[in-house]
């Protein structure tokens, strides 16, 4: 039920971990049954399981995990039980990609028997995971990272805030929204992408509102919104928000 990505240009003081830890505890009034992070450093990490923000945290040792990139997530099953396996973030068949949802795909049944066809595993129950898959099979059949994301984007149906990570391609977090709230945090030397404005506030007051049917990436220092087949550098339309 709460979504958060933030990617740094060089490793953070405080472990990356703790970073994406704080953030679930800031998601937690959202609701939830589980939580989960991915970290990218020399390669994709992921540890998750249901059940309290602050003991999945340190069963997992959330605290100590290091990396440039992160994604975190809070679990309200709506597909799957809640458990360990169906806990985001999920990755591909490689363990290269990692997502994170909060939505649902409602044409999951069809997509995972077409990708079960071509080959892919598929561990968990959950609608979510046909989407990492999918950008997987894009990417197989040649496709960069962002038109892999797009065309899987394509081809889902339902409501969505999605976060995607590439530990090939590390300093870089693709987005996209449909009908589930995202905002992203535009920092010194990192940039964020979160499911609401106080996750976002505790690292920086310079914010992006992300509309519906948008989708786009960050990296350290830029935000790119692609809308309507055209893709922009969002610096104009960062929204100063005043201390109060
Ligand atoms: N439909 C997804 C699941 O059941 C995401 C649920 C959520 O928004 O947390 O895993």
């Amino acid at each position: 039920c709460g979504i958060f990505g933030i990617v740094f240009a060089e490793r953070p003081r405080r472990p990356l971990g703790e970073i994406l830890r704080r953030s679930l505890e800031r998601l937690e009034y959202r609701g939830y049954d589980s939580a989960g992070v991915a970290v990218v450093d020399r390669g994709l990490v992921v540890r998750k399981d249901a059940g309290k923000v602050a003991e999945v945290a340190s069963r997992h040792g959330f605290d100590a995990l290091q990396g440039v990139a992160g994604l975190a997530h809070t679990r309200w099953a709506t597909h799957g039980a809640p458990n360990q396996i169906n806990a985001h973030p999920h990755t591909d068949c490689r363990g290269v990609l990692a997502v994170v949802h909060n939505g649902i795909i409602e044409n999951y049944a069809e997509l995972r028997e077409e990708l079960a066809k071509r080959g892919h595993i598929f561990r968990t129950e959950t609608d979510t995971e046909v989407f990492v898959h999918l950008v997987e099979e894009y990417k197989r059949q040649g496709l960069d990272t962002f038109s892999a994301f797009k065309k899987a984007l394509a081809r889902i149906k339902g409501a969505y805030a999605i976060a995607l990570i590439d530990a090939e391609n590390p300093q870089v977090i693709y987005f996209a929204r449909n009908l589930s709230p995202l905002i992203i945090g535009v920092g010194d030397g990192f940039n964020i992408v979160a499911s609401d404005i106080p996750t976002v506030l505790d690292h920086t007051r310079r914010v992006i509102a992300i509309k519906d049917g948008e989708y786009g990436y960050i990296t350290p220092t830029k935000v790119y919104i692609e809308l309507d087949g055209l893709l922009q550098d969002a610096a104009s339309r960062i929204e100063e928000i005043p201390w109060s």
